[in-house]
């Protein structure tokens, strides 16, 4: 059972049937965010409404599938909150944690939106899909795609890791290399899916994606006994799971499941593609793309995105910031995750424990504030 009532436009607010497949808003071409009742949903107890699947599906009832029939899962999702002691007693913080999101199918946390876009493409009647991607989307839209009978082309650039090009091959995509970068793959990806009448799995131009990825707020409020912490600290590329988070929060205070206290957002990007960053530094609030992207991690690597001004607001309505850390500290702040922690992690991950660093070292974060930095994947993939 779910909530879900239908779709509306992320700027200029109109409404879209949520059960026929949709991509942007035809007007305004910007991201479509799926509603619920909330009000009636408010009615029933929270216990009520969670159910006990060890994974993202336990939020069934704030997602986007009607019928558990189309559910297609790998086991995404509910993933630890580890408290990062060692870490956190080197940096004077008794209260940092780390959001373990290599353990989700596919090792990255692009499970979680891709469990539920395809889920929902399959109950609407999808048959062939198409994705963009510099590294871990297309691998985890691949692991779906199979497990559910669908037909999936990945484009992705030349220079992508070996790694995760052989994951989307042995998972049965059909993948199609383009020189340039993630925003030169989409182009492509888009033309054809108009060509041909395929569905377009980028991330924000599809609504539901942006819901597999807020159960990771649901997830931190529940694990932290429904009362979120101080500081997020957040990998950002295309920005679909801070947005997704903000509007768990949103929708987690309506249901009134938590006060207001909402934590400050941080977009940590890499100083080769900050786009986020630049933007927010100049107070705009769409971001310009970024020429000449360059950063080993991948998935951070994208100058553009659609979705860029809810990036923003809600960093700004957050009370965060963005900043910009070098390759080679994110790169020695993923080793010192691993001596430290035994985490592996991806150099996105490493890449929020840098900015930690650097945040706490300005007092912008204080050394007893409830911190949790999110390894978005492993660093297994990238060797
Ligand atoms: C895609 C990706 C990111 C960026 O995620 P967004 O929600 O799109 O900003 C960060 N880390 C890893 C490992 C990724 O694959």
């Amino acid at each position: 059972m779910t909530f879900l009532t239908h779709l509306e436009c992320s700027l200029c607010g109109r409404p879209y049937d949520a059960d026929r497949p949709q991509q942007t808003c035809s007007t305004c071409n910007r991201p479509l965010l799926a509603r619920y009742e909330l009000e009636s949903a408010r009615r029933l107890e929270r216990e009520r409404l969670i159910g006990n699947e060890p994974s993202l599906w336990r939020y069934r009832a704030l997602l986007p599938v009607r019928d558990e029939a189309h559910i297609v899962s790998l086991g995404e999702g509910f993933t630890p909150l580890l408290h990062a002691r060692r870490l956190g007693e080197r940096l004077g913080m008794p209260y940092l944690y780390i959001k373990e999101e290599s353990l989700n199918p596919t090792a990255s946390f692009k499970a979680r939106g891709l469990a539920v876009a395809v889920s929902r493409a399959l109950e609407l009647g999808v048959r062939e899909m198409v994705i963009p991607s510099a590294g871990n989307a297309g691998g985890a839209a691949a692991a779906y795609a199979a497990r559910a009978g669908l037909r999936l082309r990945v484009f992705m650039p030349r220079d992508v890791p070996a790694p995760f090009l052989a994951e989307c091959r042995a998972l049965g995509a059909e993948v199609t290399l383009v020189d340039g970068l993630i925003t030169d793959c989409g182009r492509e990806a888009r033309r054809l899916a108009q060509e041909f009448g395929w569905f377009d799995l980028s991330t924000l131009r599809e609504p539901y994606r942006l819901e597999g990825k807020k159960t990771m707020g649901y997830e931190l409020a529940e694990q932290m006994g429904w009362r979120l912490p101080d500081v997020i600290i957040y990998p950002t590329g295309g920005g679909t799971g801070l947005v997704g988070m903000w509007k768990a929060f949103a929708e987690m205070a309506e249901l009134g499941w938590i006060d207001e206290h909402c934590p400050r957002m941080v977009v940590v990007q890499s100083e080769g593609c900050a786009p986020m960053v630049r933007a927010f530094q100049a107070g705009e609030e769409f971001a310009t793309p970024w020429e000449n992207a360059q950063t080993v991690a991948a998935g951070l690597r994208v100058p553009a995105a659609v979705g860029d001004f809810l990036i923003l607001r809600a960093v700004r309505e957050s009370g965060g910031t963005a900043i910009a850390v070098s390759d080679e500290m994110l790169v020695e702040a993923q080793m010192e995750m691993g001596r430290m922690e035994g985490i592996f992690a991806c150099p996105e991950g490493g890449a929020t424990l840098a900015a930690l660093k650097v945040l706490l070292s300005e007092g912008w974060i204080a050394p007893d504030e409830r911190v949790v930095l999110f390894n978005t994947g492993s660093g297994l993939k990238y060797l």
